[in-house]
């Protein structure tokens, strides 16, 4: 591992500073991730600003009557935190979905975010990766590639998001909050996560340097009644292979409103709009979910061996809404 430098920065302006203008700088969150790449040697910095004890570890309710989640709050105070529990259970479960607990008391908000691919050829130096290579090629539309995308891909890249965390805010309508030096700003998370293109290394819309702050959660009350259903190859501890975050309100059997997102089938948490357009304002039955969860797996081009992912993926929506109406029904 290259030798770096550590800093630990006090506010968040000073952060900011630290990190500007120096490429080869990056923000240490929980490092479950980024210390991980630097010993593969995917990740080289020569200086490491650690956030951890930036007072962003809060999560305040919002002038709106959403939620405000510091960028620091570990994983396992999301996930544990009451009024996410009740007001976003889709949120608390889809984080509980990940990792192990001990990664979860490290790993922070503004790190799962940024959490790179979990694609085999990306931390194998040795075959080519666009995303760690710029032009060097994908070794995995021809290789390797069964957990790979079968939505928004391209042909220089196939490989999907890992966080289950990121599905789960995609469903909800997150806010993501960043500082830079030349202040505040912000990012829906729907414009978050940048379309693949042939620019796989450019993963995500923050400006250079940007240091996040929080992520904000608008109130929602359809997420009260809300799920997060994760298919992963064992019980515990694996990232999905295909995976559902879904929020349902259902009056006299109709749908009025459905919030639905898929994780593992996309270079970036996947908002499933057209599902949730045919959903909208019908009834709340098996043929509506089925029809729901064809029409957005149309656009879906598997490789030769995921194909699986879109069977799996339309199983998984209409067993998640089926389960959520049965609720409501109650
Ligand atoms: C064995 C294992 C299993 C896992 N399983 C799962 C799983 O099932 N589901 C899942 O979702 N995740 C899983 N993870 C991934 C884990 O969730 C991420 O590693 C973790 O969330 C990253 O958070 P961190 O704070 O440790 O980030 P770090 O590793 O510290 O940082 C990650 C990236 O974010 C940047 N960064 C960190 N904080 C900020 C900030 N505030 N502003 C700007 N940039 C920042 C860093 O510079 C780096 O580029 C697993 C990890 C491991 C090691
Ligand atoms: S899918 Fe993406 S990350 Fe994997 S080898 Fe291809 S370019 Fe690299």
């Amino acid at each position: 591992m290259r030798e770096f430098d550590y800093q630990r920065a006090d506010d968040v302006s000073g952060a900011v500073a630290l990190l500007a203008g120096d490429p080869d700088a990056r923000f240490l969150g929980g490092g479950t991730n980024l210390v991980d790449l630097m010993k593969t040697g995917v990740e080289r910095p020569a200086r490491l600003v650690d956030v951890r004890e930036l007072p962003l570890n809060g999560i305040e309710e919002s002038a709106d009557g959403g939620l405000r989640i510091g960028a620091t709050v570990t994983n396992s105070d999301l996930a544990a935190h009451p009024e996410v529990r009740r007001r976003y259970p889709v949120l608390s479960q889809a984080v509980l979905a990940g990792a192990s607990g001990q990664l979860r008391n490290m790993a922070t908000v503004g790190g799962n975010l940024l959490q790179r691919t979990r694609c085999g050829y990306f931390t194998d130096l040795s075959r080519p990766c666009n995303k760690r290579a710029p032009g060097s090629g994908c070794s995995a539309i021809t290789g390797e590639h069964h957990n790979h995308a079968v939505l928004g891909a391209s042909d220089h890249c196939v490989a999907v998001h890992p966080s289950d965390m990121g599905v789960a805010l995609a469903a909800l309508d997150a806010v993501v909050e960043y500082e830079t030096l030349d202040g505040p700003g912000e990012l829906p998370l729907a414009d978050f996560y940048l379309p693949v293109g042939d620019t796989p290394h450019r993963e995500t819309a923050l400006p250079p340097g940007a240091l996040i702050t929080g992520v904000t959660l608008p109130p929602a009350p359809v997420a009260a009644r809300s799920r997060y259903r994760k298919v992963r190859e064992r019980a515990s501890y694996a990232f999905a292979i295909g995976s559902v975050a879904a929020a349902l309100d259902v009056e006299d059997g109709v749908v009025r409103e459905a919030r639905l997102a898929l994780g593992a089938v996309a270079s970036r948490p996947w908002r499933a709009r057209t599902a949730e357009a045919v959903l909208t304002g019908a009834p709340a039955d098996g043929a509506t979910f089925a029809a729901a969860a064809d029409a957005e797996l149309a656009a879906a081009r598997p490789l030769p061996d995921n194909g699986y992912k879109v069977t799996l993926m339309r199983n998984l929506v209409v067993a998640v809404l089926t389960e959520l109406a049965e609720e409501a029904a109650r």
